[in-house]
């Protein structure tokens, strides 16, 4: 390809709305275009890029064992309704309705239609097990799109179904696709952790992600690891064990305190010199638009996804505190944020107002406590000295609910966690029968029985790749692609193109390298050469021949873009190197 005919465009400066490396390089050096938000265009440098993880990623598939299709991306509501989450799925599914008025969706995810296609297909046990996987583009409606291609609306995955007749065989599945998914990241240049993790919407008991482990503001997930053990988790879903806390205060019976204005747990703590950990904190939390109470020790937070897997529910947030005094005084109390508890909850009140009945939970650190401080639902009061079945009921709902912090101890081996962040480039999950038990879809055992298949579901985000490909290899001057993956090989840049012997070498690079198929680009333009290093650098060619005035002395520049290092060599060398290299994958 010549510089001259390349359809790209690079930018002087970072586009105004990005805030992540990824996003900013990936416009600025004209691999993207927003269309709308979270929606891009894939200039062809881009798709280049694309392509080359699809096809490792379709490579991989293949070899274990996995078959391709491609299923339709608009989707019928009725096979919704038939699993349960047109209603459970929330507004991240794009919604709409045809000329007749039937309703479709956008595909997010293909769980609903492959477990259709399956149970019309595989009726019989001897057709399983089986793996099907398609590449494709999603959409969601992503409440907050941002980071570029790292959380678009419209973005690629490639996601896999597969189908067996026993957990075993799904186990099986399970690592065979963790190796795969292991391989396909190493080939894309990229190192992953694989966590455990929630299973969110899709659904399931067991899953992992794969993290591409990041310390730029890219990375969207605190990860918790221990180095001295393999257990690794999301923060939605890692447990640990906690360093000692003063949980007895040293109050001999309760009494209420006046507390006036103190309405965070610092100030009470200050107020009442004592330890936050003697503290019971009761936050306030609308799922749904219903009210929950969610019960926690003072110096501890709760973990938002783990309060709605126990409450159930689609939406969670904080309530305001205008809801607060509309909840609290609809359910009979007048307290402010503060002074909320659990304490005088009259259970009159709880059965009478039905749909806003508060529902109270409460995190494992409050059961150990004793003679603590509490909030008793009355402005500038709290409870000094309480304790569970003597002064205040403990919810019947006791669980973990809590946000695992870095210095908490391992669940596995009791050593100190620590935390990092990182980019979620893939999914496995176990489904078993979440699907296909409400979809009826069953296949006749070797008894003559119908069982639902055992299910398991495995997703990759290609165009998430590519973007934490760029967090993860990039320096102030632009993208360094590893080579798997680079929209071409090698930028072949004469210094002068009036210069004919530089242009006749630099030509002959390039029809040599093109010939032994290697990905070259000649940067025939008519530039100053600092404006073509800096695009050459800013696209991210792995290697760069610069053939200038040394070349009546024989020799070129070779420039690997990985590490910048420069080396003066003879052309029939840099040749070569690009081969050797482009060979090795
Ligand atoms: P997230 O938690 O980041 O929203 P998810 O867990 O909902 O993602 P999955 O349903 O597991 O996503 O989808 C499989 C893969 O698709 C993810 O591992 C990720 O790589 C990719 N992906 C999901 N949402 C997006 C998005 N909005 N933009 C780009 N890629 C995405
Ligand atoms: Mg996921």
């Amino acid at each position: 390809m010549k510089m001259s005919n390349l359809f790209v465009q690079t930018l002087r400066e970072f586009p105004s709305d990005a805030e992540v490396i990824s996003h900013k390089m990936l416009a600025r050096a004209g691999y993207i275009k927003k269309l709308t938000s979270g929606v891009y265009t894939y200039l062809p440098l881009m798709w280049r890029v694309l392509k080359k993880i699809e096809n490792i990623v379709r490579q991989e598939m293949d070899k274990a064992g996995a078959q391709e299709l491609l299923m339709p991306f608009v989707q019928p509501k009725e096979l919704w309704v038939e699993s349960g989450r047109w209603e459970a799925y929330g507004k991240e599914l794009m919604r709409l309705k045809d000329r007749h008025s039937r309703e479709m969706c956008l595909g997010p995810t293909h769980e609903e239609i492959i477990t259709a296609i399956a149970r019309d297909i595989l009726k019989s046990y001897k057709q399983l097990p089986t793996n099907l996987y398609q590449i494709q583009s999603k959409f969601r409606d992503e409440v907050r799109p941002r980071f570029g291609l790292l959380r678009g609306r419209e973005f690629i995955m490639k996601d896999a179904y597969s189908f067996a007749t026993s957990q075993e065989d799904l186990d099986k599945e399970y690592q065979n696709m963790w190796n795969a998914y292991t391989s396909i990241f190493k080939r894309c240049g990229l190192e992953t952790k694989a966590v455990q993790s929630d299973s969110g919407a899709i659904g399931g008991n067991v899953s992992h992600e794969f993290m591409v482990i990041t310390d730029t503001d890219a990375g969207e997930n605190d990860v918790f690891y221990c180095d001295e053990c393999d257990y690794a988790a999301n923060s939605n879903h890692a447990i640990s064990n906690l360093p000692p806390a003063k949980v007895i205060g040293d109050w001999e019976k309760a009494i209420v305190v006046d507390t006036p204005n103190v309405h965070s747990i610092e100030e009470l703590s200050e107020f009442l010199n004592i330890e936050p950990s003697l503290i019971v904190k009761a936050l306030v939390y609308i799922i749904d638009k219903k009210p929950v109470i969610a019960l926690i020790r003072g110096d501890k937070q709760i973990e938002e996804t783990k309060l709605l897997n126990t409450v159930g529910g689609i939406e969670i947030r904080i309530a305001t505190s205008e809801e607060i005094a509309e909840i609290m005084g609809e359910n009979g109390f007048n307290a402010i944020p503060g002074f909320i508890g659990p304490c005088n909850v009259n259970k009159k009140y709880l059965e009478k107002y039905g749909e806003n009945k508060i529902t109270f939970v409460a995190d494992e650190t409050v059961k150990e406590m004793k003679n603590f401080v509490i909030g008793i639902n009355e402005t500038d009061k709290h409870l000094v000295g309480g304790n569970w079945g003597i002064d205040v009921d403990l919810p019947e709902t006791v669980t973990d609910l809590r946000l695992v912090e870095a210095g908490d101890f391992c669940p596995k081996c009791g050593k100190e966690l620590k935390v990092t962040r990182g980019i979620e480039v893939g999914n496995i999950f176990q489904l078993c029968t979440k699907y296909s038990k409400p979809m009826n879809a069953v296949y006749l055992d070797a008894d003559g029985k119908a069982k639902p298949y055992i299910m398991g579901c495995y997703g990759i985000g290609i165009s998430r790749t590519a973007a934490a490909a760029v967090e993860a290899h990039h320096d102030e001057w632009g993208i360094k692609w590893p080579l798997a993956i680079a929209p071409y090989h090698v930028n072949i840049v004469p210094v002068s193109i009036q210069d004919e012997l530089q242009m006749s070498t630099a030509q002959k690079i390039y029809n040599e390298l093109l010939e032994a198929g290697v990905e070259a680009v000649l940067d025939d333009r008519n530039e100053r050469p600092g404006v073509k290093f800096k695009d050459s650098d800013l696209i991210g060619f792995p290697f760069r021949i610069t053939v200038g005035k040394t070349i009546t002395d024989g020799q070129v520049e070779f420039v690997t873009r990985a590490t910048n290092e420069k080396i003066s060599m003879k052309p029939e060398e840099a040749v070569k190197k690009v081969i050797d290299a482009v060979k090795t994958l």
